[in-house]
């Protein structure tokens, strides 16, 4: 096609097996890597996803200078400065990795009214595009198992390969500066690939490096997903199990192209109608479990891990999520947001998703009365207590069995331990029998509400 091509980064950050990097240096000569950052959007996330998307971008810069070229950094409107830039550059097309956000359906639907022809999607962020894995109806499956199979069986498409453009070496405005020690990813990936065939055992206690701990580069496109399905490969059960969870994220992904409100409304209808706790008691404990001082030991760890790390192991984010619907009675809505702010990997489509099945609200959710006890999920994915161990540090003198319920213990036992109920650590902040009961309550009320009183009576 020759002249110039744009490739437009969002949450794609990285060139290798990158398909709208690849179309866009088989097809033009020259090629421009561009990313806008747009106005707010940095101050909008939480510390540790910007910072995330901070090296992300850096190592992008360094991977286009290793061939010639340079990451051209624009702040501002892309609907406003693509067009811009296209026609500053002559360039014919612009190419981009498409994604399913309420939002950036929005700003895509405006770069695209605002340049002369639509811009040229490919899906490299998902192994199989929205839209793709469909029922015989035509439809996207309400029902995960029947899309795993499907999916499954869906050929991979090849893990794209770039061609031979000229990079441009224009760098605009710059990358924000900042500092990061993160694990490289490629330290991640070994670990991963060595220890494949223990992941079906592993990835469920969060005291051990059980995952990958992959989700912030699939977060920001560092690594492939279509890629990693290669390198993984589905012959072994470890491997298996692992691919997987690669496709409960294309469905969360596919759900989110539908339901471009996810992480407002629920999935289920009736569920919107359940009535949570609000007012100053509400807002109390929220804050209690956001600082990780519920008086429930595995929570308070995950809690605490999230706000000094930016990540937490999924069953524990199972369990947290689980005592914020329906322990506390609080909106998933605010956990939602709460959890995205803090999460390096944080993603509307992820996590709306993920609460809205912790919170049964979602499509193939648990049922509402499944409620998480979170002292039997303690004991049984962190049997020795060594998680709590590592985040909740006052407890940690207790014996492996009493630690996930220090209030059981005898002031005597709690003493010769060092822990003061109250003082050191919280007594829990709930019953949970009791918490059990009024959300069975308030879920049932919700769903009889939604029944036509007149729906069964004889004409
Ligand atoms: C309440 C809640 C909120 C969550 N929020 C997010 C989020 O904002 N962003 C996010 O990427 N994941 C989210 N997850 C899913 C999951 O917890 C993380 O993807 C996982 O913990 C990341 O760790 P890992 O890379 O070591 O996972 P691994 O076990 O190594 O899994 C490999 C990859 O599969 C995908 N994956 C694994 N589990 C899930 C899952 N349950 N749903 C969808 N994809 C999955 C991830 O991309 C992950 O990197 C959430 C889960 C819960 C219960």
């Amino acid at each position: 096609m020759g002249d110039h091509g744009i490739v437009w980064f969002r949450r794609d950050l990285g060139l290798e097996a990158n398909p709208a990097w690849a179309a866009a240096t088989t097809r033009h000569d020259r090629v421009t890597a561009l990313l806008v950052i747009e106005t707010g959007l940095l101050l909008r996330a939480g510390p540790f996803r910007r910072q995330a998307f901070l090296d992300a971008t850096r190592e992008l810069d360094r991977q286009l200078a290793a061939i010639g070229g340079r990451l051209r950094v624009e702040h501002g409107d892309p609907a406003v400065l693509i067009p811009q830039i296209g026609s500053e550059m002559q360039a014919s097309d612009v190419y981009v990795n498409g994604d399913v956000t309420r939002w950036s359906a929005r700003r895509d639907a405006a770069v695209d009214g605002a340049l002369r022809s639509p811009m040229r999607v490919s899906w490299g962020t998902v192994v199989h595009p929205p839209g793709s894995i469909l029922t015989r109806a035509g439809t996207l499956s309400k029902v995960f198992t029947p899309f795993w199979k499907q999916w499954s069986n869906q050929q991979t498409r090849p893990a794209a390969v770039a061609g031979s453009a000229r990079i441009a070496t224009a760098t605009g405005a710059g990358i924000p500066p900042g500092t990061s020690d993160s694990t490289p990813m490629t330290d991640n990936l070994e670990s991963l690939l060595q220890d494949i065939e223990s992941y079906p055992e592993t990835r469920d206690l969060p005291a051990i490096a059980g995952t990958s701990r992959l989700s912030t580069a699939l977060r920001f496109g560092t690594i492939s997903p279509v890629h990693l399905v290669e390198l993984v490969g589905t012959d072994r059960p470890g491997a298996a199990a692992f691919v997987r969870q690669l496709a409960w994220r294309d469905w969360y992904a596919h759900t989110t192209a539908e339901n471009l409100e996810i992480d407002r409304k629920a999935l289920r209808p009736g569920y919107d109608q359940i009535v949570w706790t609000t007012g100053e008691e509400a807002d109390l404990d929220f804050t209690r479990w956001t600082n990780g001082m519920t008086g429930y030991p595995i929570v308070d760890a995950g809690m605490r891990e999230l706000r000094s790390t930016g990540w937490m192991h999924n069953r524990v984010r199972m369990i947290a999520a689980s005592f914020l619907v329906k322990d506390l009675l609080i909106d998933w809505r605010r956990g939602e947001r709460y959890f995205r702010h803090w999460l390096s990997d944080g993603d509307i489509p992820q996590n709306a998703g993920n609460w809205q099945w912790v919170a049964g609200t979602g499509p193939d959710s648990a049922p509402y009365f499944r409620i998480f006890n979170p002292v039997t999920q303690s004991r049984r994915f962190d049997p020795t207590g060594a998680y709590i161990r590592q985040w909740v540090p006052e407890l940690s003198a207790l014996s492996d069995n009493s630690i996930h319920e220090p209030w059981s213990l005898s002031p005597m036992e709690r003493a010769a331990a060092g822990v003061w109920i109250d003082e050191t650590y919280p007594a829990p902040i709930i019953d949970h029998a009791f918490a059990r009961e009024r959300t069975l309550h308030a879920y049932q009320s919700a769903l009889a509400s939604q029944i036509d009183p007149n729906e069964d009576k004889a004409p």
